[in-house]
């Protein structure tokens, strides 16, 4: 039946849509007038039934008649703690309109202990979840000069956990260039080489979520012994742990136990431990007990192969003027990078147009807007003085009026954090000030911004702006 279908959309649609979009499925069941079919993800199904639930329904009709029903099968790649996929069906359109919450599979744990796995009493009969994503392994985390320490670190760390001095292993690198990728992939191998080690990620803030709830129902203690019975714990953006005392606290309790039972500790950041700010001491001094391993900007050829990795993987094709473009133009985010790619696919495939170098252009321009505007001193003057309705000249100035004084400070702020200059660079481009004077500047923004309410919100104010 399937066969048939798939011959009469071949007929009516471009290759190109054909190939990425029907080829991937698989038809897995026939029941009466209802055909089950079974599609890579949400996403993917969410594509189907925005563009080609027509083109599905005239289809099957014309084989099952009428009353054909289609019912869709995602198969659950990010299921986390779950080796082998599972899948959840969902009722096809055909019949009614599906909701969006019906078919938020993936953050729907079939297990309700998952959800809140730290009221258990008699902990030790329990199995915990590892909360680990399989898709995110060894093999597809391509190796190039910008992360080989991080992933030969992590390797290592795999083979031998709780066994290097990489322990804690702290991966740090900026947005979109694989930590959490990484961090999982360790976990999986570790899993792969020894199954019956218990292990763990959490992101750090679902962590903090955990902690609070657990001091709220009156088992911190539960919540602490939950954690030290791992073998291995990977927390995720600890840097969100900053400024929360309490949860540090734990936290520092939980590490300690595990470092000295000789358990593995992996952690990511988005930050070197040296610039994390309101984590206490004692605490950054043990992340840096371990190895601290950094992922940098992919390079040229690195991106390049994520490129064609991720081509190969969806089954797609792409020429190799396009494939360079996209490298050489979205360079400081990996994820943006496969963000571009789905959209480049999509765009041709519901436009049912060949890739050109024109729709790639056409997409990386409105996707990486922000990525693609250098952000120059000038610009954040520009927006500063905006903000508070001055002009450029004044922001300059010599004034000692306070509130000119601080939006200089919040322009020489933000050009110490979103540009290379250095700091006498940026004291001369803005009003011919010393480095000294741009330092203090940035202490106090950072200060303010502590204790100060409405300063924080022109910091996130202008952050914003500015990083759009
Ligand atoms: P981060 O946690 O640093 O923000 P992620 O781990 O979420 O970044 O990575 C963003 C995306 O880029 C993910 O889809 C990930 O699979 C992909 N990615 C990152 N590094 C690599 C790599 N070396 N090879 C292949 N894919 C990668
Ligand atoms: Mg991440």
């Amino acid at each position: 039946v399937w066969e048939n279908c798939l011959s009469f959309i071949e007929d009516n649609i471009t290759p190109q849509a054909y190939k990425t979009w029907f080829e991937p499925i698989k038809a897995v069941k026939l029941t009466d007038s209802a055909l089950s079919i079974q599609v890579p993800s949400k996403f993917f199904y969410e594509w189907l039934e925005e563009h080609y639930v027509n083109l599905l329904k005239v289809s099957l009709t014309r084989e099952l008649g009428e009353h054909a029903k289609l019912v869709y099968v995602i198969k659950m790649e990010n299921t986390y703690g779950n080796k082998k996929p599972f899948t959840e069906k969902i009722p096809s359109a055909n019949r009614m309109a599906v909701r969006s919450q019906e078919v938020d599979v993936p953050v729907k744990s079939r297990n309700p202990e998952l959800k809140n796995p730290f009221i258990i009493p008699g902990i030790r009969n329990v199995k915990i979840e590892s909360q680990l994503n399989p898709s995110y392994n060894f093999e597809n985390f391509l190796e190039g000069d910008s992360n080989r320490l991080a992933r030969s670190a992590g390797m290592a760390v795999a083979n031998k956990p709780g066994g290097t001095s990489f322990n804690p292993l702290l991966i740090f690198g900026g947005v979109g260039l694989g930590k959490t990728h990484l961090a999982h992939a360790i976990g999986v191998n570790i899993k792969d080489n020894y199954p019956e080690k218990t292990v763990l990620y959490i992101s750090a803030e679902k962590f903090t979520q955990q902690y609070i709830e657990s001091v709220k129902k009156n088992n911190r203690n539960d919540f602490i012994h939950f954690y030290q019975i791992i073998d291995v714990l990977i927390v995720d953006d600890i840097q969100l742990l900053s400024g929360k005392a309490g949860t540090q606290d734990v936290f520092f309790h939980i590490f300690n136990h595990l470092h000295q039972n000789g358990k593995q500790v992996i952690l990511t950041s988005d930050k070197a431990p040296v610039d994390m700010q309101d984590i206490e001491q004692r605490l950054l001094s043990r992340f840096k007990w371990g190895l601290s391993a950094e992922l940098h900007q992919p390079d040229f050829e690195t991106r390049v192969s994520i490129i064609k990795n991720k081509l190969y993987r969806d089954g797609v094709e792409m020429p190799e003027d396009i494939v360079e473009f996209l490298a050489n133009n979205i360079k400081t985010n990996i994820r943006e990078l496969e963000g571009a790619i789905i959209s480049l696919i999509a765009h041709s495939s519901f436009n049912k147009k060949d890739i050109t170098i024109d729709l790639a252009k056409a997409i990386v321009d409105n996707y990486v807007k922000n990525t693609k505007r250098e952000v120059s001193i000038d610009y954040i003057q520009k927006v500063v003085s905006d903000y508070f309705q001055m002009d450029v000249e004044t922001l300059q100035s010599k004034t000692r009026k306070r509130h000119i004084v601080q939006a200089r400070q919040l322009a020489m702020f933000f050009a110490k954090k979103l540009t290379k200059a250095s700091l006498a660079s940026i004291g001369t481009q803005i009003g011919k000030r010393d480095h000294a004077t741009v330092l203090h500047a940035c202490k106090t923004v950072d200060n303010l911004s502590s204790t100060d309410k409405q300063f924080r919100k022109y910091v996130e104010d202008l952050g914003k702006k500015l990083t759009l």
